[in-house]
């Protein structure tokens, strides 16, 4: 399985479509993940506009 990152809301998956936003708009070239664990209360979380826990892109081209 490779992990690919959505581009509508950055979540990593290894599936193709994306169980956050449902997009199957996804792409296998992105960089930096960041872990959020509990996005209630995590300044990451609120930065990346992030409501559930996961693994999200930085950036994804
Ligand atoms: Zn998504």
């Amino acid at each position: 399985m490779v992990d690919k990152a959505c581009r509508n809301c950055h979540l990593i998956t290894e599936g193709n479509v994306c169980p956050r936003c449902k997009s199957t708009d996804l792409s296998d070239d992105f960089s930096g993940i960041v872990i959020i664990l509990d996005p209630e209360n995590s300044q990451i979380a609120k930065m990346m506009n992030v409501d559930r826990r996961g693994r999200y892109a930085l950036r994804v081209r």
